[in-house]
């Protein structure tokens, strides 16, 4: 590697010719798939020009190729404008849906017929870029389409996007000037497309997500879209994110007549555009891409839910225009979703802490939708009766709304001989009691209540984060508490001591065979939680105590009545069944629990150890300044927990829902939003960020409306 000059008009020309042969094997890389320069020499031009950077900081600027490693935390998540805006697909559903769309284009065209693009629905984000003069200044995600956030930074990170576009693809007419210098400017421009995970790069990153305890990414678009929106730009940088570019804002301004035009030209300025597009004359065509891009799905390196055909005439695409959502001259072709078959090996069932016995289908593991699946729940005997699938059967399996596993049933024909019927046991898996099915009902339960199962389901349920969240209790500790005999029931929690906690042996073996236990730093911990747990609002106690029908929100509806455990239990089943949200049902289930002398005398232990029974009542400390606004939040947040997050808004007067819906003034979201974000642009919500949410809580005060 040469030396780094020592004056700085030949270091600013070395940096520059640096930067131009660093982004031109960039571009052969990334766009064409034709790299010439081995990784090592690569590696050794962008050394050299860091170091030059380095000695000479004043040459650094944004388009360097030095500034794609990630830089401090800048104002990320800023609004952006789009320069037009960025419409969603209309979908269609199956090949009749399609030929629907295309009778219709086809009669609104008439004499003159139309040919059609037919490109790959990559399965990412959205993903806007603007460039002035040639230079990338601003990445934005979709947002609701008009607005969307800014993500430059990371973007930045991001090795398949120019951040400055190659002079090849200049407008006539400004390129062949004689003067460098005088060269016409660039237009302004905004370059759609997408930006997605590779498969093999969002099986990596799980690995090290669950190498490192942390949760694993459903399915490449979330990990795409989650390591977008990190607030560290160098955590981007180390996801391999990639981009395929396919549209641009306004394509005239650069002469351009067609989509398939635009693809050429998107490729000529440095974008990496997918390669596996074809421009159709007729509908028989575009069906044969669609079948084509189905077979070809699994092999590709990147996940595909479909084909977009596009008109490929702009000015056709003009008269055809666009709904209120979408445009009319471009359709997405969903593909059916990804079923895969596989040999089912066992019905397991797993005992909950109701009781209910549910059928759980164990299975081979296979790849389904970009994830490996090795178990899918039966739900009940019914269902297993209905599918009629036994063990040893080749079943078919895929993911409910791309996410849950399913089974959809037995290939007819391929079921080994003598496969029986599957039917509920008799007798409970976990303590051999007997079973019940309740008349009328789909559920099959073990009538034991100390059923060893259901305990330990029931202990859990207690110490979990919607009850009284015991940080740190997980269910490998919980089990051994329980299988050592230290804790039978939830009041057990608050007799462990710090020495007993330590010594817990956790049932396995260390290499010189002395046994694992939990110590003293992790029971400190788990003490501090167990503390924390005593002083928990009244409805999370009385969820966590695990009353047959009453949920979370029932909890808090109860809570809100009554206010304490003792008021609740002097209560009589007609009185409980007035509280709004809860009926007959539920308030028979709650007597029955409160009349049993067994939860009694648990309730008596926990009283005794000075878990808290009751809610202090206070009158509203704070004015009341969010009353008749609905928040919802999603997405982890950094500052503070879901519930304190739900706790000082709804002290403020706030309604705070689970679920988006137009009613909604705003939906928080924080890192790795998913679904709820989705649906809050969707439905034109307003979006705020964790400061934002902050600031309300400061002061008190919603921010005005934005859209
Ligand atoms: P949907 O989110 O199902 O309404 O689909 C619309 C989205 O598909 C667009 O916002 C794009 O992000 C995405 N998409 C993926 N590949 C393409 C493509 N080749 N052309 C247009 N949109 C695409
Ligand atoms: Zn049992």
């Amino acid at each position: 590697m040469p030396p780094v000059p020592i004056d700085a008009a030949s270091a600013a020309t070395r940096a520059a010719e640096l930067r131009r042969e660093i982004e031109h094997h960039n571009y052969l890389y990334y766009a064409l798939d034709t790299p010439e320069l081995s990784d090592a020499a690569y590696d050794s031009l962008l050394r050299e020009l860091r170091e030059i950077e380095e000695a000479y900081p004043e040459l650094v600027n944004a388009e360097s190729p030095t500034q794609r490693v990630g830089t401090a935390p800048l104002q990320l998540f800023a609004p952006v404008q789009h320069a037009s805006r960025m419409y969603s697909l209309d979908n269609a559903m199956d090949l009749d849906e399609l030929d629907a769309w295309l009778a219709r284009v086809r009669a609104a065209v008439g004499e003159r017929g139309c040919a059609f693009t037919c490109e790959l629905k990559i399965d990412g984000s959205s993903l806007a870029l603007t460039y002035e003069d040639g230079t990338m200044v601003r990445a934005a995600t979709r947002g609701d389409g008009k607005v969307g956030e800014e993500v430059t930074p990371n973007i930045r990170t991001v090795r398949d996007v120019p951040l400055r576009l190659r002079d090849e693809a200049r407008p006539a007419g400004a390129a062949d000037t004689l003067f460098a210098e005088e060269a016409a400017p660039w237009p302004a421009l905004e370059v759609r497309g997408e930006i997605y995970m590779p498969k093999a790069s969002f099986e990596r990153l799980n690995e090290e997500q669950l190498a490192a305890d942390a949760a694993p990414f459903a399915n490449p678009r979330n990990a795409a879209a989650g390591s977008l929106r990190q607030k560290d730009s160098s955590v981007t940088a180390s996801r391999d994110l990639a981009t395929f570019m396919y549209a641009i804002a306004d394509p005239r301004a650069l002469g351009i007549r067609r989509q398939s035009e635009v693809l050429e030209w998107l490729r000529l300025a440095g974008f990496h555009v997918n390669p596996d597009v074809v421009t159709c004359a007729d509908a028989s065509a575009v069906h044969d891409y669609c079948a084509s891009a189905l077979d070809r799905r699994e092999a590709l390196p990147y996940e595909i839910d479909g084909v977009v055909v596009k008109v490929d005439e702009l000015s056709l695409q003009d008269e055809l225009g666009y709904t209120s959502k979408a445009p009319r001259w471009a359709i997405a072709y969903k593909f059916p979703p990804e079923e895969k078959t596989t040999v089912l090996r066992e019905i397991r069932v797993q005992v909950g802490r109701t009781g209910v016995l549910t059928p759980l289908a164990e299975f081979e593991p296979v790849t389904v939708s970009g994830s490996t699946i090795a178990r899918a729940t039966l739900h009940n005997e019914d269902e297993v009766r209905r599918k009629d699938v036994r063990v040893g059967d080749t079943i078919i399996v895929r993911k409910a709304g791309d996410v849950i596993p399913e089974v959809v049933g037995p290939v007819a024909g391929m079921r080994p001989e003598g496969a029986v019927q599957w039917t509920a046991p008799t007798h409970c898996p976990s303590c051999g009691g007997p079973t019940w099915r309740e008349p009328g009902e789909v559920a099959v339960r073990c009538t034991n209540v100390a059923c060893p199962a259901q305990r330990l389901e029931r202990i859990g349920h207690w110490a979990s984060r919607g009850a009284t969240d015991i940080d740190g209790m997980g269910s490998e500790i919980i089990m051994r508490l329980v299988e050592t005999g230290a804790v039978h029931d939830i009041a057990d929690f608050y007799t462990l001591s710090a020495d007993q906690l330590a010594a817990l042996d956790m049932g396995r073996v260390k290499k010189d065979n002395t046994p694992v236990t939990l110590g003293e730093t992790v029971a400190a911990k788990l003490l501090a939680s167990i503390e924390a747990s005593r002083h928990r609002t009244l409805a999370r106690v009385l969820f966590g105590l695990g009353i047959r029908h009453v949920g979370a929100s029932v909890a808090e509806a109860l809570a809100g009545a009554f206010g304490s455990l003792d008021a609740l239990s002097a209560a009589s089943a007609e009185e409980i069944a007035t509280v709004e949200g809860v009926g007959p049902k539920i308030a028979a289930g709650v007597r029955a629990f409160l009349d049993n002398p067994d939860n009694l005398e648990v309730i008596e232990k926990l009283r005794a150890s000075g878990v808290s029974l009751e809610d202090e009542r206070t009158e509203p400390a704070r004015p009341q300044t969010l009353a008749g606004l609905t928040f919802v939040l999603t997405g982890a947040l950094e500052r503070f927990t879901r519930d304190e997050a739900t706790a000082e808004l709804k002290a403020l007067g706030a309604k705070v829902s689970s679920s988006v819906s137009k009613k909604t003034s705003y939906v928080v979201a924080g890192e790795d939003a998913g679904s709820k974000y989705d649906k809050a642009v969707e439905l034109g919500v307003a979006l705020l960020a964790e400061d934002d949410l902050a600031r309300i809580i400061e002061t008190g005060q919603a921010p005005e409306a934005t859209s």
